[in-house]
């Protein structure tokens, strides 16, 4: 029998709360992640597979990425991150459209920047066009231009597949 070939890897990416488990959750159509208000509330890495057109994905929902006061477990898990970052094709790197950034975000984009992996930039929780101007501080990260989604109301998500799929093999028909 051939061997069945290992599917690309998406990496979520980001400090805690800003939706990367919500998101998980849209790209994969399942609630599997575990999506809570607490901050670090994801204690683990979940895999999950996406399907639109042709594109058959891996996704890994990384927390514990960064933390203010890592303790052991958190350690443990950044160790997680770094195996994931290492595995991935592509990173999703998500933000909270309705937070300024802060030094989490720029310790998670440090990290994300080390792996030489490219990036795909998601400006979440992006509910309404009100929200829009928020999104320009964002190019500062020097991530590139950041999609604007709304995992909460799904919206956004035909332009975040779009931008995921340049940095995948092409499938094969
Ligand atoms: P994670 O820590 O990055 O995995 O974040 P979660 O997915 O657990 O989400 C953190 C909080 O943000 C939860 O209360 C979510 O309901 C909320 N959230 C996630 N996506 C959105 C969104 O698009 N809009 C709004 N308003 N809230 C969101
Ligand atoms: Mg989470």
């Amino acid at each position: 029998m051939p061997k069945k070939k290992k599917l690309p890897l998406v990496a979520i990416c980001g400090r805690p709360n800003v939706g990367k488990s919500t998101l998980f959750n849209r790209l994969i159509g399942k609630a599997r992640a575990i999506v809570h208000d607490e901050v670090g509330i994801t204690r683990d890495r979940y895999y999950g597979e996406a399907k639109w057109d042709e594109y058959h994905v891996r996704m890994v929902d990384t927390g514990g990425m960064v933390d203010e006061a890592p303790d052991a477990i958190t350690r443990a898990m950044q160790e997680q991150v770094y195996l994931a970052l290492k595995e991935a094709q592509v990173v999703l790197f998500v933000l909270d459209s309705q937070q300024p950034l802060t030094k989490l975000d720029y310790d998670a984009r440090d990290i994300v920047l080390k792996s030489g992996k490219p990036v795909v930039l998601a400006a979440n929780k992006l509910d309404n066009a009100k929200l829009r101007e928020n999104v320009y501080e964002f190019y500062e990260l020097g991530l590139g231009e950041p999609i604007p989604v709304s995992s909460g109301h799904n919206l956004g998500f035909d332009a975040l597949r779009e931008a995921l799929e340049a940095h995948l093999p092409k499938p094969e028909p």
